[in-house]
């Protein structure tokens, strides 16, 4: 089973076009959320990703841009952003957002050899927490019950680790292969792990190219993925819509 990981496309339609051209076939999409917020376009991607979306867990984005909770805790950038998302979303997707569980999810296994998967947005034992560390990852690695936990929120591709006394980050170190570049994990026996696909719409990790991550169950493995997209034409979006200029050009800085 291949699953399409992504997470934190924030309303970028060009990156996340390019993410799924360059995906190749997979059987599930597992989706973690934050689709709206920052970028011009998030009824596009909506109508995109909705329909291709084996699995969605919610964003805090998701959550604040659908009136779910107030933009309270969100900084003045983000809080424009948020308010101008809510007035430009369709109430057909405004509903569907209102009504995505929270994490952690867990996806149905196709086979018992197959490992425990959960799906996060942030932290699993705290949806508006980051997982920025091995201190932040601590708690979540010993306490969930599954053996991969997927998670997004900081934008930044790759993870952390645990076995017993090994306890160690997880960096994808990219090679190229067919066009895309893409950097393997070996998912190990008894190993426990958080990983995070990355963001398609607005990367943090100083890299601006589209991310996203691939894992094959039978394989046991995950592919990180970077992909280039129209960066240029997204920032134009965000510009014409009156967003803040910052969320333009955060875009090509890649954080
Ligand atoms: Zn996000």
């Amino acid at each position: 089973m291949r699953a399409l990981v992504l997470s934190d496309i924030h309303g970028n339609l060009e990156a996340l076009t390019a993410v799924l051209a360059a995906a190749g076939e997979w059987d599930v999409l597992w989706n973690l959320g934050d689709m709206v917020g920052y970028g011009a376009s998030p009824n596009e991607v909506l109508d995109v990703v909705r329909p291709l979306a084996t699995l969605t867990v919610r964003g805090n984005h998701d959550r604040v841009c659908s009136g779910l909770t107030s933009t309270r805790n969100f900084n003045p950038t983000a809080r424009a952003a948020a308010k101008w998302t809510m007035e430009a979303l369709s109430a057909q997707n405004l509903e569907w957002l209102r009504g995505l569980p929270q994490g952690p999810l867990e996806p149905e296994r196709k086979t018992p050899d197959e490992a425990h998967v959960s799906l996060a947005h942030g932290s699993p034992l705290n949806e508006d927490q980051y997982i920025q560390n091995m201190r932040d990852a601590w708690a979540p690695l010993r306490q969930m019950a599954t053996a991969i936990t997927f998670v997004g929120h900081t934008h930044i591709q790759g993870g952390f680790a645990q076995k017993d006394h090994d306890w160690h980050e997880l960096r994808p170190r990219y090679g190229s292969r067919a066009g895309s570049e893409m950097s393997t994990l070996a998912i190990e026996p008894e190993m426990r792990y958080l990983i995070n696909p990355g963001a398609v719409g607005q990367p943090r990790d100083f890299d601006w190219r589209a991310a996203f991550a691939i894992y094959h169950s039978e394989a046991r493995e995950v592919v990180f993925h970077r992909v280039p997209y129209d960066v240029a034409a997204a920032q134009q979006r965000v510009r014409r819509a009156g967003l803040p200029e910052r969320l333009a050009a955060r875009l090509k800085e890649g954080r």
